[in-house]
């Protein structure tokens, strides 16, 4: 499939470039009162979740977003053979293989041992290990993922869509409600965006909770859950570019190391002309975050160059941001959440009319 020739265009890539229309938003209707699970953030970890939730009648379901509406340009694009294993199970895989750059051969770069002013180069392998799956690595906007993810919700039996432009303000558990199977211990506080409903305040009661809202995630402080691990501190650029070049591995994943400017990787992107680069940034302070790095495409596109020494790269047309990487992990470990999820609702299900205590947890993050 080719497309995205004059630059990139959101929505469904079986429809051409000139016609294409953005995923359409679903109507404002009101929070339902009570939910078996409630689900907060439509990233990656949140629709995974839902779509999978979406599948049982029994379970009732509800996701909410602050935005308002669906993803437009993705950030993370890089798809792993694992996560198209997942699309496989929800029965979405044959558009992810069709639409996505299909990554099969790596090729590294290094300076020139004789002339080390000079990259060249050094060996090629292939992407993904032989035999690790029937997918390969792939390329495509993460935008595009969520609408297989929202398609398969509202094409299910319960016909699941998300509420947008809620913002969680507040989440509490009622801790002495949490051992009875027929309670609601979850108190959860969204404010509205939408021009009609600006700043009006709803409230939902659910059993679940499941804080699938990113990486400052609203649920974890309301609950004062201390983040573990730790924040990078190597900052990478990301732009997508429409570029003319003279360099020959610019339809192959590259890795360019250079002697002393750092590295860039380049891959190709879906459609067949877009190129995505991932440039080396300085190191950040412990107390900054990637996104107070203020930068330009002419920055990152004259470090590409000082990086790609001899490449010639002609920007035509570019869209870019800072990055980390972790939206496929966010997949995997939704998929994993939801079987417990679901494991302790049935068991409470069946415990209801066998009356036996159950301890459970309340709140699960993804
Ligand atoms: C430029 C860039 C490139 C990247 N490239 C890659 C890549 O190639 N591969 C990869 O695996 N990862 C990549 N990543 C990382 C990836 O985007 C994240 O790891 C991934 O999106 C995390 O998924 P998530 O669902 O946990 O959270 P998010 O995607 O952050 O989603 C959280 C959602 O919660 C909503 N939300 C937040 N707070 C509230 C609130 N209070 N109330 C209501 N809603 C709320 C947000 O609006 C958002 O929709 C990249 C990131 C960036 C910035």
């Amino acid at each position: 499939m080719q497309f995205h020739l004059n630059g990139f265009k959101p929505g469904n890539y079986q429809v051409p470039d000139a016609a294409r229309k953005p995923y359409p938003n679903p109507p404002i209707e009101d929070l339902p009162g009570e939910v078996d699970v409630l689900i907060v953030g439509t990233g990656p970890a949140g629709l995974t979740m839902a779509r999978q939730m979406s599948e049982f009648t029994d379970i009732k379901t509800c996701i909410v977003d602050m935005t308002p509406g669906p993803l437009l340009f993705g950030r993370a694009d890089g798809i792993s053979c694992r996560t198209i294993e997942i699309m496989e199970a929800f029965n979405s895989s044959e558009m992810v293989v069709k639409e996505t750059y299909q990554l099969k051969q790596n090729t590294f770069w290094e300076p020139d041992v004789e002339h080390p002013e000079n990259i060249k180069r050094t060996h090629k392998i292939a992407d993904a290990r032989a035999g690790l799956s029937e997918f390969t690595h792939g390329i495509v906007n993460q935008a595009r993922l969520h609408e297989l993810l929202l398609d398969g919700m509202v094409n299910s039996v319960t016909n699941l869509r998300p509420h947008y432009s809620r913002e969680l303000v507040d989440l509490e558990v009622d801790e002495r409600l949490t051992q009875d199977l027929d309670a609601y211990p979850i108190t959860a506080t969204f404010k509205r965006s939408d021009k009609d409903g600006a700043g009006k305040i709803e409230t939902i009661k659910a059993r679940f909770a499941v804080g699938s809202d990113g990486g400052r995630s609203r649920v974890r402080k309301s609950l004062d859950i201390a983040l573990e691990g730790d924040s990078a501190d190597k900052a990478w650029g990301v732009m997508d570019i429409l570029l003319n070049t003279d360099f020959p591995d610019s339809r192959v994943k590259s890795f360019i190391q250079s002697k002393d400017h750092g590295a860039v990787m380049t891959i190709p992107r879906e459609g067949g002309y877009l190129i995505r680069f991932y440039v080396e940034l300085d190191l950040i302070d412990k107390d900054k975050r990637a996104s107070d790095i203020k930068l330009t495409e002419h920055d990152l596109i004259a470090k590409a160059q000082k990086i790609s020494i001899l490449i010639n790269l002609m920007l035509k047309k570019w869209r870019g941001g800072q990055s980390t990487q972790w939206a496929n992990a966010s997949l995997i470990v939704s998929t994993t959440a939801q079987w417990k999820v679901r494991k302790i609702l049935f068991r409470a299900l069946l415990c209801l009319a066998m009356p036996v205590t159950l301890t459970a947890p309340k709140v699960v993050g993804a």
